[in-house]
Order: structure tokens, then C-alpha cells, then sequence
């Protein structure tokens, strides 16, 4: 008989206000282990704030957030961030500029690159950058850069890995197969992923799980096509309409 595992990430009830407005309105919601759920929605609705808390970077003012049922912050208590098991990738990847791509990778890991050599290159293969093991990131495009950022990431295996608009800074044409490939790796990784995004498209193609947000709230959740099919209302409509 199997027993049923709690959520790799649960966020139940975050709220976050800024000089009395909430921009983060008792927000909600379950991610399964390889699991990548987009946080969509348009600009200043809250996606960010939400994941910042998650982080452990910011703090809500009400609501808890669990890590495979464990609890890891509630208002009275929070576990750092960097005791989360949490990996980060934000929109400007910001690799270590002085250190080669191999260093890079291995930063967040105990002992560095030369404890770690088959874990960073097993991942370097992964993203197609091994020859590029002793370049310096101002030698490689913003593409590779993008999948040296995204191997960092996923190194020291995190149990959620929250990525803020991980694209908006590529090259539109070069999006759609970097998003492909992003996903394919994510899914190898098996890790639960919390993805935010203003496109429909991005969160359409890449996403087990849509959180559709507007003004601090959760409007609408579930799979892609649920979304897409049934929209909660006349502005998800239009939202969505936009995506072929
Ligand atoms: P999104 O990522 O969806 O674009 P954000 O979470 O960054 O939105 O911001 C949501 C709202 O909260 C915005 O109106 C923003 O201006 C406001 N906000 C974010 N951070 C702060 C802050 N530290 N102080 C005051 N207002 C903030
Ligand atoms: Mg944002």
C-alpha cells in the first residue's frame, strides 16, 4: 500500500501588504516533486513578491509555506534561506563573472568544482556547454549563459527551484527552443518547479500546472488546456486569447 507523500511545495494562505495594500492576497497553492507550475500574470500582480517570501527573502504577514510537509515559515518562524533547499534563477542570471563556467556551476556546492567534477559535468554535458568548461562568462552569448545559469541552479539538486522570468532576456527567436530545452532538463532533474511568467505562451507550453494571478490573488488554477478551455472569466479569456 503506498502512502501518500505531502507536496514537494505548499504555500497556504500568503498574504503581503505594502503600505496597507495587499499585493500578495491570501495566495494558495500545492506543487508536486517534477512538477512545474507557472506563476502567470501581468506585470505588478503580485508573481515576484510571492516568490521572494518563498525564497526566504522577503517575509509574509500572514499564511505558512511547507517544503514536503515540513514546515519551513510561518509568522513566527522561518528557517533561513539558504537552509531551504531552494535554488534560484532570476531574470538577470548573473553568473560569478570572474570565475570559468565550471566554478560557476559548482559554487553552491561543498568543496567546489574539484569535489564535484562528475556532478558539474554530467550537467555541463546536460546543457550542451561542455566544451566551454573553462570559459569566462563574457565569452559566451546570452543563450549560453542562460544554460550555464540554469546548471548552477540545478546543482546542488534543490527541492523547488523558483525561476523568475528565467527567458524575458533572450533573444525572442532563440526563446522557444531554450524553453524546450529548460523543460526537458527540469523533468530529467525531477525537481518541482515554481516558474513565474507574463506570457500565456511560456506558461502554455512549459507548465504541468497554471496559477493564473491578478491583483495579489489566484483567480484560476490547473492543467494548461483547463485554463485555456474553460477561462474563469472574460479577462482570462482575453488573456489567453493571444496564445495559438
Ligand atoms: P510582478 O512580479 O507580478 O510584476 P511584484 O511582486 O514585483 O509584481 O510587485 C507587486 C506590487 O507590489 C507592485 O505594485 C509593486 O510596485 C509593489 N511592491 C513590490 N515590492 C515592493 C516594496 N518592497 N515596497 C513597496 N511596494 C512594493
Ligand atoms: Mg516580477
Amino acid at each position: 500500500m503506498s502512502v501518500k507523500q505531502p507536496p514537494r511545495l505548499e504555500v497556504q494562505n500568503l498574504t503581503r501588504a505594502f503600505e496597507g495594500r495587499r499585493v500578495v492576497d491570501d495566495v494558495s497553492f500545492a506543487i508536486e516533486a517534477g512538477q512545474v507550475a507557472c506563476l502567470l500574470g501581468p506585470s505588478g500582480c503580485g508573481k515576484s513578491t510571492t516568490l521572494r517570501i518563498v525564497a526566504g527573502v522577503d517575509m509574509q504577514d500572514a499564511g505558512r509555506i511547507l517544503v514536503d510537509g515540513q514546515l519551513i515559515c510561518d509568522t513566527q518562524f522561518r528557517i533561513p534561506p539558504e537552509r531551504r533547499a531552494i535554488g534560484l534563477m532570476f531574470q538577470d542570471f548573473a553568473l560569478f563573472p570572474h570565475l570559468p563556467v565550471a566554478e560557476n556551476v559548482a559554487f553552491g556546492l561543498t568543496g567546489g568544482w574539484r569535489a564535484n567534477r562528475t556532478r558539474v559535468a554530467e550537467l555541463l554535458d546536460r546543457v550542451k556547454m561542455s566544451p566551454h568548461l573553462e570559459s569566462y562568462p563574457h565569452e559566451l552569448s546570452g543563450g549560453e549563459q542562460q544554460r550555464v545559469a540554469l546548471a548552477r541552479a540545478l546543482a546542488p539538486r534543490p527541492r523547488v527551484l523558483l525561476m523568475d522570468e528565467p527567458f524575458s532576456g533572450l533573444d525572442e527567436r532563440l526563446r522557444d527552443g531554450i524553453r524546450d530545452e529548460t523543460l526537458a532538463l527540469l523533468k530529467d532533474e525531477g525537481t518541482a518547479v515554481l516558474l513565474v511568467t507574463h506570457e500565456p505562451h511560456e506558461a502554455m507550453r512549459m507548465a504541468d500546472l497554471i496559477l493564473l494571478m491578478r491583483d495579489g490573488r489566484i483567480v484560476q488554477q490547473g492543467a494548461p488546456y483547463n485554463l485555456y478551455n474553460a477561462p474563469v472569466d472574460r479577462q482570462a479569456a482575453a488573456f489567453f486569447s493571444d496564445v495559438n
